[in-house]
């Protein structure tokens, strides 16, 4: 039976909410503050996927998260070739696997990381070290660290191809996006947005750090900067294990390099800082010293949406079902999320 469903939030969990559940047929309305299905142009807050470097990383999360998110992430990597192949705009998605890398001086630091990484993730995950002429066979740009291991099964989605995607396949299959409306509260079966109060079968809370006080969702700061490098080829996400940092690069396409990010307890939404600038870029030119003559072109702050444990929650209750606390997993994360919550809900 087609249901008449409200979603508060139009980030990367209701865009796929709105997608799955209008292809199912039913009818769709999502409201977000924001002015259209597009990001926003100047600074300001935007939906955290927007910002993020898309990295589909179950085995390299596990140094921070635990079984869940791996299975989550897991299931996700499944979900995401098929939800892109259904979407009528492209979508880089690419599944060649990603590099965890240490320099010389940080070899502890970074055994330990591998050592967790192997006694948490299943046989087919288990990192792969390789060899330096490996290393540089993949990635002839990587030139500084002295030891890398492979993660086969990870990848990468371009989140705001993935965005857009998603929301334009939604209007082709009849969703009503109600775009510069915010919503103050969401009850049972019910909406109550600036404009008016609306009424559903069954609604969705996924409003990411803008659920606050309904959810103790707290805001986790983090920063990235796009690098324009052309001649300076990167063809994975690669991380840098060491002591203090933890930094990745992320190659997006048109000689695009996102580095990224800086993982801060505030709420501060202002632009990057020195030090996030100093201590990011410095250990990416580490890694790819080619990359001294690139270009900043960008750089972008938002908020991760974190509960106190910074687990993800799906919480159901008569006609309303919230979805939060993605973190710093969001794409990795969310097709599995809204897979199990229809699931529960039978939809
Ligand atoms: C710097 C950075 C890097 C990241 N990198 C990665 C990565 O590589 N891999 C990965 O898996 N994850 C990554 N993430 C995490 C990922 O982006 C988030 O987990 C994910 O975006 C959370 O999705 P969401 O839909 O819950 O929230 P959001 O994406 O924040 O969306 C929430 C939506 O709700 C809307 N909203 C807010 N308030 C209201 C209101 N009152 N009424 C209506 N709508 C409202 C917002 O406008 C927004 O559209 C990164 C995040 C950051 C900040």
């Amino acid at each position: 039976m087609a249901l008449r469903i409200g979603i508060a939030g139009a980030g990367v969990l209701g865009r796929l909410l709105a997608f799955t559940l209008s292809r199912a047929g039913h009818d769709v309305h999502v409201f977000d503050p924001a002015s259209g299905p597009g990001p926003r142009a100047e600074s300001g807050s935007q939906a955290a996927g927007w910002t993020a470097a898309g990295m589909l990383s179950p085995v390299a999360e596990l140094e921070r998260a635990g079984a869940e998110v791996f299975a989550l992430g897991v299931r996700s990597c499944q979900l995401w070739p098929q939800i892109v192949q259904a979407l009528s705009e492209p979508v880089a998605l690419h599944m060649q696997g990603s590099l965890l890398l240490a320099h010389r001086s940080d070899a502890g630091a970074a055994q330990r990381v591998v050592g967790l990484l192997q006694a948490k993730a299943d046989a087919p995950y288990q990192p792969q070290s390789l060899t330096m002429d490996a290393l540089r066979a993949l990635e002839p740009s990587i030139q500084g660290p002295a030891m890398a291991w492979l993660l086969t099964n990870e990848g990468q989605i371009h989140p705001i191809q993935a965005l857009q995607a998603l929301a334009a396949q939604g209007t082709l299959q009849g969703v009503q996006w109600h775009w510069g409306s915010t919503v103050t509260a969401v009850d049972a079966g019910a909406i109550h947005a600036s404009e008016a109060q609306h009424h559903f079968d069954h609604v969705f809370d996924v409003r990411g750090v803008g659920a606050k006080p309904a959810l103790p969702v707290r805001g986790v700061r983090g920063e990235v900067f796009w690098l324009h490098a052309p001649g300076v080829p990167l063809h994975r996400p690669v991380r840098l294990l060491h002591p203090r940092h933890s930094i990745y690069m992320v190659p997006r396409p048109g000689d695009v390099i996102v580095v990224g990010a800086s993982e801060i307890e505030s709420e501060d939404r202002s632009h990057v800082s020195l030090r996030s600038t100093l201590e990011l870029l410095s250990a990416a030119h580490s890694v790819i010293p080619a990359l001294a003559e690139a270009r900043v072109v960008h750089t972008e702050t938002n908020l991760r949406p974190a509960l106190p444990d910074n687990l993800p929650a799906v919480l159901h209750s008569a006609g309303k079902t919230e979805i939060n606390g993605l973190f710093r997993h969001g794409w990795l994360i969310a097709p599995a999320l809204v897979e199990q919550a229809l699931q529960e809900l039978k939809l």
